[in-house]
């Protein structure tokens, strides 16, 4: 149903304006600063695939992210990240080669889900809450004190990172305790679709943006700090040509 899916994320999108802006905006992957993020009490990461770790519909990562991978995978360790795509792992991915070849290749699950982002909480959920190494040790203290008052366990404090503001920032506002990092380097851009959806994305986030600063300014209050840019590392990140599409070709 993917076209009632569009309707309930443009609902989402018009009835709660603050759902599409990310906690951070980076250039790519490479400028997060992973061991940060764990020290700051973050558990997990959920992260896309497509023109975030590797090329459209590709199941190799990005060479020049080799390093930032790395140091994610050394932070987090392969089970606390979740590959979360909407095409590998999906009923677009037949017999889940896709998901395969990409845990393969980047040594890191993808879950397999029937809804797509952002509409996947359950599932995300369901991953983190099946992990020891969730349940007692790595918690912090402050939802530890939560999750005793409420009888329930306290949701993980994930980091949710992806290129698209209306599937991978949502999800992580719909993800209790997230922090959403937009990544906006594409590596190669996808159907004519995504790039109108990618336009229009991005004018929705500028409005939401001035939006929330101006409604701020009229309440007196100073603009929004931007704590998030400690999670970033500003180390210059080697270009890699974008491959020529027969798209691309024909507009440029
Ligand atoms: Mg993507």
């Amino acid at each position: 149903m993917p076209f009632l899916h569009h309707v309930v994320t443009t609902l989402r999108i018009i009835t709660k304006p603050s759902v599409v802006v990310p906690s951070l905006t980076v250039r790519s992957v490479a400028n997060i600063n992973f061991a940060k993020l764990r020290d700051a009490g973050y558990e997990g990461v959920v992260i896309d695939r497509d023109n975030c770790l590797t090329r459209p519909r590709q199941d190799d990562l990005v060479p020049s992210l080799t390093d930032a991978w790395a140091d994610c995978r050394k932070a987090f360790g392969p089970d606390r990240i979740l590959i979360v795509s909407n095409s590998a792992g999906t009923s677009k991915d037949a017999s889940f080669l896709q998901a395969e070849a990409l845990t393969r290749n980047l040594g890191a699950p993808v879950l397999l889900h029937e809804a797509p982002k952002p509409w996947v909480v359950k599932s995300i959920l369901h991953y983190f809450a099946a992990l020891p190494s969730l349940s007692s040790a790595s918690v912090s203290p402050e939802s530890k004190t939560e999750a005793t008052q409420s009888r329930k366990p306290a949701p993980p404090r994930l980091v949710v990172i992806g290129d698209r503001i209306s599937t991978d920032i949502v999800l992580g506002s719909r993800l209790v305790g997230s922090f959403s990092i937009w990544t906006k380097k594409v590596w190669q851009e996808e159907s004519f679709g995504v790039r109108v959806a990618r336009l229009l994305e991005d004018g929705v986030l500028a409005a939401v943006t001035r939006w929330r600063a101006w409604r701020r300014k009229r309440r007196g209050l100073e603009s929004e700090d931007d704590a998030g840019r400690m999670f970033v590392k500003d180390e210059p990140i080697v270009e890699e040509p974008a491959k020529v599409t027969w798209w691309n070709s024909i507009i440029s």
